[in-house]
């Protein structure tokens, strides 16, 4: 009798949503033994990016028709009872600076919205256009329209499909479906390095043969799969991995606000609000009754003594409190009055600095590296990944068993990379990351309204 084939061994480091989808995809496939570890002692990491009150998901507004379609199907994913309620379905608001008129033309206005509208029929969605402030408005239900501003300069779209996940609990039902399916996974596992064969194989590359941990343990494996998001760039500073030559961790900027239990009556039946001219947007109340808001922007950068930006957060001494820059503070108070205009007279009960893991397209990172054999980069979130937890490590697997589209396989690979793709709506512009400042970080005392 045959004996029975070998499992491979796949060690995917980082527990956030691309280590915990592509675990879930390798496990569904059958015939690997997998193993995701992370840095953080207790998980899902209180800083991860997966980590979070609520995410957007986002169904079919995407600027790229690729993109568009995925995220449809990572809705009807997210539909399925095993995610166990995390996501709400309130539809998202999508708004943006009115085109102006010159010479009788229309001129300016968010081009990504257009096109993201634009992509939405197609996909079966059914959106309703908004454009005008009055229109936005009347959208609303009468009993709503006293919460709202009067939109001035805006128009938009609403998109009954999408909504929000309730994401940091949606990490721990991934988890907990790894878990249920045989996998493993360990905590108070930071990696240091890869482990590579001595020789190089016949193709002439090295091989991964593991990592090694902080604690000077290696660990074995067939594939190694890195998923460390923001922290990867600084993981590999040497360009020869060329991954700190592509991407980059950004801070960006989120504020909390407590609602009370009459405040949360009113509010909890809002759509997602998300203006694409700022990047500003905010959530209805989460079951706690707490309102997240954030600026999806350039962001901060926090180099290290390599020159390589690194995630300032809540586990780094001295950045405890999660205080952001004070001028984002202003930024997204002006934000919130400019749609809920009472919400913007509420005190911020709390402000973190959450990283993105940025390529300059705005698309992921999913490519074998192209010296190395046996190790697989999936990472570069940008932003916008966590939508597609549900669905992500399908494309994971696919790239590692070559089955992956030549479209996605260009989009996502280390080489061959365009510049911007439509993943985004583009936060460049002219302007450039500035360097976060500590003494420039807002206090307790900033996060209290004040008139004046
Ligand atoms: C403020 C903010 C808002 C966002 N909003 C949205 C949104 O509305 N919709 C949307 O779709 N996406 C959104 N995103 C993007 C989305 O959250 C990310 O793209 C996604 O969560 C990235 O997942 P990840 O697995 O790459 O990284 P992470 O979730 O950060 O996971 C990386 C893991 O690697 C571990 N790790 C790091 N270094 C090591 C090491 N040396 N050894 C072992 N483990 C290590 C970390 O502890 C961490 O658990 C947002 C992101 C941010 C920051």
């Amino acid at each position: 009798m045959q004996p029975p084939p070998q499992k491979q061994n796949v060690l995917i480091v980082g527990a956030g949503i691309f280590g915990i989808s592509t675990a879930l995809a390798f496990l569904e496939k059958g015939g690997y033994d997998v193993r995701v570890i992370d840095r953080a002692k207790v998980l899902p990491a209180v800083d991860a990016a997966s980590t979070d009150l609520n995410k957007i998901i986002r169904a079919g507004d995407y600027a790229s028709p690729t993109l568009a379609r995925m995220s449809v199907e990572a809705v009807a994913e997210w539909r399925k009872p095993k995610w166990q309620g995390t996501y709400h379905e309130s539809g998202c608001l999508v708004i943006a600076e009115s085109p102006k008129i010159i010479n009788g033309v229309a001129t300016g206005g968010d081009d990504f919205v257009k096109a993201a509208q634009s992509n939405l029929a197609p996909l079966g969605i059914t959106a309703v256009p908004l454009p005008t402030p009055a229109d936005i408005v009347a959208h609303f239900p009468e009993e709503q329209r006293a919460l709202l501003s009067n939109f001035e300069g805006k128009s938009g779209y609403f998109n009954p499909v999408g909504g929000w996940a309730e994401a940091e609990r949606a990490v721990s039902v991934g988890m907990q479906m790894v878990l249920e399916q045989g996998g493993h996974i360990g905590a108070g596992m930071e990696i240091d390095g890869i482990v590579l064969s001595k020789e190089p194989n016949a193709s002439g590359k090295k091989v991964a043969k593991g990592v090694k941990l902080k604690s000077g343990q290696i660990l074995e494996a067939d594939l190694v799969v890195i998923c460390t998001g923001a922290w990867t760039p600084g993981l590999f500073p040497s360009p020869s991995f060329g991954v700190s030559t592509l991407l980059q961790a950004s801070g960006q900027s989120v504020a909390k606000i407590q609602l009370t239990p009459e405040e949360v009556k009113k509010q909890s039946a809002l759509p997602v609000v998300f203006d694409l001219s700022s990047g500003w947007y905010a959530f209805p109340p989460n079951p706690e009754g707490i309102v997240k808001l954030a600026i999806h922007g350039l962001g901060v950068l926090a180099p290290n003594s390599q020159g390589i930006s690194v995630p300032r957060t809540v586990l780094t001494p001295g950045a405890e409190g999660g205080f952001i820059p004070k001028e984002m503070v202003d930024d997204l108070r002006a934000g919130l009055r400019g749609v809920f205009p009472a919400l913007g007279e509420k005190d911020f009960s709390g402000t973190r600095l959450c990283w993105y893991t940025d390529s300059p397209s705005g698309e992921w990172l999913i490519d074998h590296q192209p010296d190395i054999d046996s190790l697989l980069f999936a990472t570069g979130g940008c932003g916008h990944a966590f939508k597609f937890f549900p669905t992500i490590g399908s494309y994971v697997l696919q790239r590692h068993l070559g089955t992956l589209s030549p479209e996605l396989s260009k989009m996502w690979s280390f080489q061959d990379r365009a510049n911007d793709t439509g993943a985004d709506h583009r936060r460049e512009g002219d302007e450039t990351r500035k360097v976060l400042e500590v003494e420039a970080l807002a206090t307790a005392e900033d996060l209290k309204f004040s008139r004046s």
